[in-house]
C-alpha cells in the first residue's frame, strides 16, 4: 500500500476532508484500490461525546464505531465501508501505549511521546491501511490520510513526527504528500495573496515534510501568475499546484481536481505504471 497525505496549513476548515474524500475518488476512478484514514488530533477517544454544535455530526459506522463526519463523507464518496480503527484520535493512541505499559511491554523502559507513541501512531497506520474496505480480499492499493487540525499545532506534533518517520522509511515513490492552503483575496484590487501559504509550507518543511503537490483554496479560480509564484517559492513544480475554488456543491471538487489532473500527479508521484489511460470519471 503506498499513502497520499494531505495536510492543510493556514486556517482549519478549509476543505481537507472533501479535498481527501475527491482525490480517493479520482484515484479510485483511475482504477486504484483506496483505503482511507482520518487522523484527529484531540484526546477524546471518538467523537461520540462531542456536541455536534462544535463539531458537527458524529458519524456512525457500520461497526459501530462513533467518528468524525469526514468518515461519512469518504464513505460517500469512495463507496467503500470504513471501520472504527480508521478513525485514528491522540485519546486511542495514548490509550493504546498506556495499556502497553500497564502489562509491562516496554520492560522498563520510559515510555516517551518519541519513540513510542510516534511508533504507536506508526503501526496503528501500517496496520490498518492494509485491512481491505472495498469487500476485496487484499489490501488497497493507495490508502489516503488526512491530518486533521492546522501544521503547526502542538496537538498534531507525534502526528507530524510519526508522518515524517514514515515518508523518510517508505521512500518518495510509497508516499505522497498534498498540502491544502489558503489564497485569500485582499483590498479593492482583488489580489489573490500568496504568502500565507509561502509561509504554511515553510512551516511544514521545517517540521520535515515537503509537499509535492499544493492544493489551493480561493474563493475565484486562481489566476496563472499567482500559481507561477507559488510554484517558485513554495518549490513544487507548477503543474502540481492545483486550484480548488468556491463551488455550490462540494460534488463538483473532483471534477475541478481531475480537470487539473491530479491523479496524473499523483501516479506519478507514485511510480504506479500502467494506470494512465484508464479514467472513468
Ligand atoms: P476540514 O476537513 O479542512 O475541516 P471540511 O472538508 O470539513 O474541512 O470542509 C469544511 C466545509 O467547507 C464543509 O462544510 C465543506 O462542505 C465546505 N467546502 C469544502 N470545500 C469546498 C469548496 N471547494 N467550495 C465550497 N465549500 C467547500
Amino acid at each position: 500500500t503506498k499513502y497520499v497525505l494531505i495536510t492543510g496549513g493556514v486556517v482549519s476548515g478549509l476543505g481537507k476532508g472533501v479535498t481527501a474524500s475527491s482525490v480517493g475518488v479520482v484515484l479510485k476512478a483511475c482504477g486504484l484500490r483506496v483505503t482511507c484514514i482520518k487522523i484527529d488530533p484531540y484526546l477524546n477517544t471518538d467523537a461520540g461525546t462531542m456536541s455536534p454544535f462544535e463539531h458537527g455530526e458524529v458519524f456512525v459506522l457500520d461497526d459501530g464505531g462513533e467518528v468524525d463526519l469526514d468518515l461519512g463523507n469518504y464513505e460517500r464518496f469512495i463507496d467503500v465501508t470504513l471501520t472504527r480503527d480508521n478513525n485514528i484520535t491522540t485519546g486511542k493512541i495514548y490509550q493504546s501505549v498506556i495499556e502497553k505499559e500497564r502489562k509491562g511491554d516496554y520492560l522498563g523502559k520510559t515510555v516517551q511521546v518519541v519513540p513510542h507513541v510516534t511508533d504507536e501512531i506508526k503501526q496503528w497506520i501500517q496496520s490498518v491501511s492494509t485491512v481491505p474496505v472495498d469487500g476485496q480480499t487484499c489490501p488497497a492499493d493507495v490508502c489516503v490520510i488526512e491530518l486533521g487540525g492546522t501544521v503547526g499545532d502542538i496537538e498534531s506534533m507525534p502526528f507530524i513526527e510519526a508522518l515524517r518517520q514514515l515518508s523518510f522509511s517508505l521512500g518518495k515513490e510509497n508516499f505522497c504528500l498534498i498540502h491544502v492552503s489558503l489564497v485569500p483575496v485582499l483590498g479593492v484590487v482583488g489580489e489573490q495573496k500568496t504568502k500565507p501559504t509561502q509561509h504554511s509550507v515553510r512551516e511544514l518543511r521545517a517540521l520535515g515534510l515537503t509537499p509535492d503537490i499544493l492544493a489551493c483554496r480561493s474563493a475565484q479560480p486562481l489566476i496563472g501568475s499567482v500559481k507561477e509564484k507559488l510554484s517558485q517559492f513554495c518549490h513544487v513544480p507548477v503543474e502540481n499546484i492545483l486550484n480548488i475554488h468556491d463551488v455550490p456543491n462540494i460534488w463538483h471538487v473532483p471534477l475541478i481536481l481531475r480537470n487539473q489532473k491530479v491523479h496524473e500527479a499523483i501516479i506519478k508521484q507514485l511510480n504506479f505504471a500502467g494506470w494512465h489511460h484508464k479514467m472513468y470519471i
